[in-house]
């Protein structure tokens, strides 16, 4: 399996190298040079089995050689031990036609533990053969980075550094970075914007001499594995469903477009899904370009939803890279105009092409909280805010064909205070984080400067 960059010039890499590298080296993104297919009859024979054999059966063509099939079922057994259920992303009903799919039962209590676990494992497996030794600095609007920081904790040959904006994470996710002790993980509270984090990220990853001199590794979501990771929880849930016999929907709560992207590998792989919904909050990007084709950079205006507090979404580029006919040169002008501009306007057909397989629908604070208390009162489930977007999105575009599934993304002791201001309730967490609150912090501020950040982390590994 080769791997390409979405910009066209950077090296062609297998699954491991993509996976190390993350950002390619002419600022793409890599996909996979050819989508593998899973017949109906694949499909089939996924019912009944656990999480971990789909995910075995999914992932697999998309790894080609880099682990024999033992090695990879051994990585995917070790990532989900430490999930708190048993079916790792179950369903549960919330109306008639309309099931919650709970991505929350990971260690950090959010969706990227699935990504986050496994890419930890590929990482240590890979890195245990070739004796080499990596630096991950990665971005995070506060629940990539607990995540991270859960999965390469203590691990031998990686440092963490993680950039996170100072002040403006939920307490569950400070703490979920700041209270591991192992040395080799390290919280930044960076001066700005989640945008700022990632731009900083960006500009570590394409200064090559640093990039080369500490061996940079990335995890965002930019990073192939974790999408391909996320692309398993799509099968599990529609062949539950009844899928391959029937079509399934999707309602996905977006930021960085990296989670609703998976859904489009599953339905390009062959799983039949009908529509693809894009939930934002009042950071909107995303559905102002699908509804008129601008794809205008906005300032981020902090919500109660923080992990889709994002303008620029990197994996959109992806999707963009698709609708474009594969052409990395088309992709490179666009992004360039992008940044010089900070505003791009997609043609009739572009914009046609992405409508076959995304739509979209927003939520505002008030119908966030809103959607919260109805779902509390109407069907005793209590929301994290950003599955509390995905849900009223997704009864605006549900229809009697098709069952819809809307991603439960955080859970939601991880955002207490929204859930208490629409309900009352405080959601407690789960048993195994309860002394979150009573552990030691241990935080670096820094500012938005790349020559600060690059010594600083130079500095920390010594
Ligand atoms: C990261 C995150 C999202 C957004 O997912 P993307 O893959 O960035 O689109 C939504 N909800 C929660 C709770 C998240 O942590």
């Amino acid at each position: 399996m080769q791997y390409i960059s979405t910009r066209g010039s950077a090296p062609v890499l297998n699954f491991e190298q993509a996976m190390m590298t993350g950002l390619a080296r002419d600022g793409g993104l890599y996909v996979p040079a050819e989508i593998p297919q899973m017949s109906a009859g694949d499909i089939k024979s996924l019912r009944g089995l656990s999480y971990e054999e789909v995910a075995f059966r999914v992932m697999r063509p998309f790894i080609g050689d880099a682990f024999t099939d033992t090695e990879f079922q051994d990585i995917i057994a070790r990532a989900y031990a430490g999930f708190g259920h048993a079916a790792r992303a179950p369903l549960v009903q919330l109306a008639p036609n309309h099931f919650l799919l709970e991505l929350f039962h990971g260690p950090t209590l959010a969706f990227k533990d699935f990504a986050m676990q496994l890419i930890g494992q590929l990482f240590q497996a890979s890195l245990a053969r070739s004796g080499n030794r990596v630096t991950i600095v990665g971005a995070t609007s506060g629940d990539t980075g607990s995540a991270a920081i859960e999965a390469f904790k203590g691990l031998d040959a990686v440092d963490v550094f993680i950039l996170y904006p100072h002040g403006r994470v939920s307490d569950v996710q400070r703490r979920q970075m700041s209270t591991p002790s192992e040395s080799n993980v390290h919280a930044l509270a960076m001066d700005g914007h989640f945008d700022d984090c990632q731009a900083r990220l960006k500009d570590m990853f394409n200064d090559l001499e640093f990039r080369d001199g500490v061996r940079l590794a990335g995890v965002n979501s930019i990073n192939w594995a974790r999408v391909l990771a996320q692309v398993v929880y799509y099968f599990t849930s529609a062949v539950s469903l009844g899928a391959p016999d029937r079509a399934i929907s999707f309602t996905v709560p977006t930021g960085n477009f990296g989670d609703i992207f998976a859904g489009y590998i599953a339905k390009r792989m062959g799983l039949p899904i009908d529509q693809l919904v894009v939930a934002t909050n009042q950071n909107d990007i995303l559905h102002r370009c699908l509804s008129t084709g601008a794809y205008q950079v906005d300032q981020v205006i902090p919500s109660i939803s923080p992990s889709m507090d994002i303008q620029v979404s990197s994996n959109f580029e992806r999707a963009l890279f698709d609708a474009y006919g594969r052409d990395g040169a088309a992709v490179t002008r666009l992004m360039d105009d992008l940044k010089t501009t900070g505003g791009i306007h997609l043609d009739q057909g572009i914009l046609d092409q992405l409508r076959r397989d995304f739509t979209s629908g927003r939520a505002s604070e008030g119908e966030t909280s809103q959607t919260i208390a109805e779902t509390w009162q109407n069907s005793a489930e209590l929301l994290c805010p950003h599955s509390a977007i995905g849900v009223k999105v997704a009864n605006e575009q549900i229809h009697a064909a098709s069952p819809m599934v809307t991603l439960a993304t955080a859970h939601p002791a991880k955002f207490p205070d929204a859930v208490k201001a629409a309900t009352g309730i405080h959601p407690p967490l789960p048993d195994r984080m309860a002394d979150l609150f009573d552990r030691d912090e241990r935080i670096t501020r820094v500012p938005n400067d790349l020559a600060a950040l690059k010594a600083h982390i130079k500095g920390a590994l010594g």
